[in-house]
C-alpha cells in the first residue's frame, strides 16, 4: 500500500504554559512511501518522529493536510478502520494474558461479516506467530518471557489483521544491544515475507540506515532529506543531515575557499573548481583520509587506536569543530604513522561543504579535480584492496 503524506502539519498547544503558543511537532510533509517498501524515519528525539506515526495511524488528528493510502483518503478515519498495525517501544501487553490471548486480542472484537470463530482466531494467531518464531511459547504469559520475546508477541499481535501498513515507533529501544540487532533483522525478514509497507522510527541512525529501503531525515518538524541509506550518506544535502549519518560522524571544519582552493588553517588542502570564494564548513568522512607524507592536511597527532577490523587515528586541528579529528585508514597504512602530526590527502567526494550561516550544501565537482596525487591515490588502493 503506496503512502502519501500531503502538507501533513500538526501543531500542539505548547505543553510549557509559560512560553505558551504552538509547538509545530510536525511541518508541511509531502512524501510519497512506495508500496512494500521499509522506511526508517530518522531524527534526533523530540523531532516529531512519533507524532508523524500517529498522524498516520491516526491516534492524532492533524492541524492541516491529507493522509492517503493508495488512492483512500484516510485523514479523517479513525484508526481502527485504517488498516494499520502498531508497535511501540514498551510492547504494551497485557500482563494476565497469555501470548496465545494478546495475539488474538484484536480479532476478539470484529463484529458482522468479519466475526471469527475460535478456531480461525487461533488459526490466525498461529499464522502469526510463526513468523516472529514464537509459536512454541503461546502458553506462555510476558513476564515469563524475554523483552526480545515481548517484542516479537506485539509484532504478531500487530501482524494478526494483516495491515495494510506496519508503523514501529522505536520497537528496539527497550532490548540490549545484542537482542536488538537480532531483532532488527527479525524486522527486516518479516517484511520482506509479508511486503506491508512498514514505517520503522528510530532516533539510532546505524538503525535506520542498515535495514531500511529508504530513509526520511527530519529535525525540529521540518523533513530535511530522503533517500535510499547510502544515497543520503553519501550525498548529504546540509550540514544537520551529514553530521547526523555516519559511525564515526563526519569531521567538521572551518574552511576558506579562495580563488578555487580550499584552505583550512594556512593549508590548501583540494582544488574545489567553481565554488567562489567564501568562509565554508568543511566536512571530511572519516574514510575520506588518504595518510602520505606529503599530505595536504596537517593534523596533531594524538594516538592511533587498532579496533578490530578498523585502525582509526585520532588527531586534533585548531580548525575543527570538534575536540578530536577521526580517520579510518587501513592497517597498512597506520603502520606507518607515529611522531607529533600526520598528513592526509582528500578523497574529493568524501569531503563535503556547507554554507556557515544556512549549513546547506554547496555543490562542487570532486571527479572534475586533480587532488590527489597518482602514486598516493594507488597506494590507497592497494592497501584498501588487500
Ligand atoms: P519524537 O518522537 O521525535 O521524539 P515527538 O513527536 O514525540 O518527537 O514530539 C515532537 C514535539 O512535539 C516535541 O517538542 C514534543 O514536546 C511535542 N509534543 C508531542 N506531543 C505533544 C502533546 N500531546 N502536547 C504538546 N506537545 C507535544
Ligand atoms: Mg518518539
Amino acid at each position: 500500500m503506496k503512502i502519501v503524506l500531503e502538507h501533513l502539519t500538526k501543531k500542539f498547544p505548547n505543553r510549557n504554559k509559560k512560553v505558551g503558543g504552538f509547538v509545530t511537532a510536525v511541518s508541511d510533509f509531502n512524501i510519497e512511501i512506495p508500496d512494500g517498501k521499509l522506511i526508517g524515519l530518522l531524527g534526533p528525539s523530540g523531532c516529531g518522529k512519533s507524532t508523524a506515526l500517529n498522524l498516520i495511524c491516526g491516534l492524532e488528528k492533524p492541524t492541516e493536510g491529507h493522509i492517503y493510502f493508495g488512492e483512500d483518503d484516510v485523514t479523517k478515519l479513525q484508526p481502527e478502520n485504517r488498516g494499520v498495525g502498531l508497535v511501540f517501544q514498551n510492547y504494551a501487553l497485557y500482563p494476565h494474558l497469555t501470548v496465545q490471548q494478546n495475539i488474538t486480542f484484536p480479532l476478539e472484537n470484529l463484529r458482522g461479516k468479519d466475526k471469527m470463530t475460535k478456531e480461525e482466531m487461533a488459526a490466525k494467531a498461529l499464522e502469526a506467530a510463526k513468523l516472529v518464531q514464537i509459536e512454541n511459547l503461546m502458553e506462555r504469559k510476558p513476564s515469563e518471557m524475554s523483552g526480545g520475546q515481548q517484542q516479537r508477541v506485539a509484532i504478531a499481535r500487530a501482524l494478526v489483521k494483516r495491515p495494510r501498513v506496519l508503523l514501529l515507533d522505536e520497537p528496539l529501544s527497550n532490548l540490549d544491544a545484542r537482542l536488538r540487532l537480532q531483532t532488527r533483522e527479525e524486522i527486516r525478514r518479516i517484511q520482506r515475507e509479508t511486503g506491508i509497507t512498514t514505517i520503522f522510527v528510530t532516533h539510532d541512525q546505524e538503525e535506520a540506515m542498515s535495514i531500511s529501503d529508504m530513509i526520511v531525515v527530519m529535525k525540529t518538524g521540518v523533513l530535511q532529506q530522503i533517500g535510499k541509506p547510502q544515497e543520503v550518506y553519501d550525498d548529504p544535502v546540509n550540514l544537520f543531515v551529514a553530521k547526523f549519518l555516519g559511525n564515526p560522524a563526519i569531521n567538521v571544519f572551518r574552511g576558506e575557499v579562495k580563488n578555487g582552493k580550499l584552505y583550512i588553517g594556512e593549508e590548501e588542502v583540494m582544488n574545489v573548481g567553481s565554488v567562489s570564494d567564501r568562509p565554508v564548513y568543511v566536512g571530511i568522512r572519516p574514510e575520506g583520509f588518504i595518510p602520505d607524507d606529503n599530505g595536504a592536511l596537517t593534523l596533531n597527532l594524538t594516538r592511533v587506536e587498532v579496533m578490530g577490523r578498523d585502525t582509526s587515528v585520532v588527531s586534533t586541528h585548531p580548525a575543527a569543530e570538534s575536540e578530536t579529528v577521526r580517520s579510518i585508514i587501513s592497517a597498512e597504512d597506520a603502520a606507518g604513522i607515529g611522531g607529533e602530526t600526520v598528513r592526509f590527502f582528500l578523497k574529493p567526494y568524501k569531503v563535503f561543504l556547507f554554507d556557515t550561516e544556512t549549513e546547506e550544501r554547496i555543490q562542487f565537482d570532486p571527479e572534475a579535480e586533480e587532488n590527489i596525487p597518482l602514486e598516493a591515490a594507488e597506494a590507497a588502493v592497494q592497501n584498501t584492496a588487500e
